[in-house]
């Protein structure tokens, strides 16, 4: 008999909005064929796990019948394209989720094959006509993936910076006019490589609402002709903006597109807003911000959070949204429903207020093991616990209440962004990780190295002289990331132990 082969099954969701049908879909779809539980991502998408090989068809048949699909949420193409979420007071914000959506579309592949494979069920298209054309991918894809996320000015919920290519809406009082183009971030890494490292976006250009998609194209048409195509770990398209310059890279996309780029506008970036909480939309409805805990939902003794959604979702209808940090929004709920709707979720042991959730609110991890292929040390299991042990150090220190990001990755691809957090950990090998501190909370700054190979157990006690420095030393308002930033990481180490045996 052929072995038990699971998968993981990744929707693409353009600016993470989805129906209330789709997400009940993927919550049933779940329990009919994966482990139970829908995770949330980091770049707004949901993926199922434990989905059995006889089981694959299905499920992806059932998602495309949504309306929903997996096409291009994973391999060498543009990835789900990120949107900030939230359907705050601007107006521009649904027509910033059409332009998500729009270059979906025509960034996807173009390959019928998936169709033919997944949703028909008939012979594939590859073996019938070998000469399929992708007019934009062409015959080989491109040498890595392709990250673009849409940002709006102030708020940097989507970590514009590390995108391939990242937009920052342009408004005009609440009318969107363009946006300004960064190119060049991304996160991932590899231990020992000096070639390989995290990079932040370089702006390129301005772009009008007319031209932003044949701009997108041309971009993503260099990397396919310039991207290292022979060691894959050097094949994103940082490199190529990195090593060549940014002039090189518009020369070359104005040589594409056949006019003059605009310069980019100056772009200013206060915050990661996590859109928790109540708050008021530009119609005058509401929605509600809910923390998932690392986007993990699943029921527990303490929380039954699966289903809790799934009633509320089936009985209100809401619209629903996923966030950059692995959160939901429910949206599109009328003033008179708010008390019912929360109500509902406390009956579920789902945290409503934001204020209630203490350190993790600004904490990530990726999924790691036992799930993900590529993890060399534990993520989402172990940072809830690592998490109470850093809130008691804050508690001791009277810094309770302070906002912190966290950020844990099982490897040093970075999926939950993990070199822009205050704190960034990352796996190096089973048990150990390297300790990055000193981004900024509007995601502008890559943190640094603290501490190479520390042991998981040693982690807060490695963090605690540092904490304890920027409670003494902190100016004003200093966030934990500024302060170390200020101080710099040298002096940072001569003042405090390093607790890494
Ligand atoms: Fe991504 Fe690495 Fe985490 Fe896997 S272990 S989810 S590749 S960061």
């Amino acid at each position: 008999a052929e072995k038990a082969y699971q998968f993981m099954v990744r929707s693409r969701i353009p600016g993470g909005v989805l129906t209330p049908e789709q997400y009940l879909v993927q919550d049933e779809l779940a329990d009919r064929y994966g482990n139970g539980t829908l995770r949330f991502t980091t770049r707004q998408s949901i993926q199922l796990h434990g989905i059995l090989k006889e089981n694959l068809h299905q499920t992806i048949h059932d998602i495309n019948k949504a309306l929903l699909s997996t096409l291009a949420a994973c391999g060498d193409v543009n990835r789900n394209v990120m949107a900030c979420p939230a359907p705050t007071s601007s107006r521009a914000q649904a027509r910033v989720q059409e332009f998500a959506h729009r270059l979906a579309m025509h960034l996807a592949p173009r390959s019928r094959a998936y169709s033919e494979i997944w949703v028909d069920g008939k012979k594939t298209h590859i073996i019938e006509s070998p000469d399929e054309v992708e007019p934009m991918y062409g015959p080989t894809y491109l040498p890595r993936k392709f990250k673009v996320g849409i940002a709006f000015p102030g708020d940097n919920c989507i970590d514009v910076y590390t995108q391939d290519i990242g937009l920052i809406a342009r408004l005009d009082g609440d009318k969107l006019i363009g946006f300004t183009v960064v190119i060049g971030g991304g996160m991932g890494m590899t231990h020992g490589k000096s070639e390989t490292f995290p990079r932040l976006g370089t702006p390129l250009c301005d772009a009008s609402t007319d031209t932003v998609v044949a701009i997108a194209e041309a971009i993503l048409t260099v990397q396919r002709d310039y991207g290292d195509r022979k060691n894959r770990k050097h094949a994103r398209m940082k490199y190529v903006v990195d090593e060549r310059g940014i002039d090189w890279f518009r020369d070359e996309v104005e040589r594409r597109l056949g006019f003059t780029l605009a310069p980019p506008s100056p772009v200013e970036l206060h915050a990661i807003e996590d859109h928790l909480g109540w708050q008021q939309q530009a119609d005058g409805r509401w929605f509600l911000g809910l923390h998932i805990e690392n986007g993990r939902v699943r029921d527990t003794e303490t929380a039954q959070v699966k289903t809790g959604l799934r009633e509320v979702v089936a009985h209100f209808r809401p619209g629903v949204r996923l966030t950059p940090q692995q959160n939901i929004l429910l949206t599109d709920i009328e003033e008179a429903q708010r008390d019912e709707v929360e109500a509902m979720l406390k009956r579920y042991g789902i945290v409503t207020d934001p204020a209630a959730i203490g350190a993790y609110r600004f904490a990530m991890a990726c999924p790691a093991l036992p799930t993900c292929g590529l993890a060399v040390a534990e993520s989402e299991r172990v940072l809830p616990e690592l998490v109470k042990e850093i809130e008691t150090s804050l508690e001791e220190l009277g810094l309770a209440g302070e906002p912190i990001s966290i950020r844990m990755t099982g490897c040093p691809n970075g999926c939950a962004r993990p070199y822009m957090g205050d704190i960034g950990l990352v796996g190096r090998s089973k048990d150990l990780y390297n300790v990055y501190i000193g981004g900024d909370q509007a995601g502008t700054r890559l943190n640094v190295l603290y501490a190479a190979s520390v042991p998981l157990k040693n982690i807060p006690a490695t963090l605690q002289p540092v904490l304890a420095l920027w409670k003494q030393e902190r100016q004003r308002e200093e966030s934990f990331g500024d302060f170390c930033h200020r101080v710099g990481i040298e002096r940072l180490r001569e003042r405090t132990t390093v607790a890494t045996a």
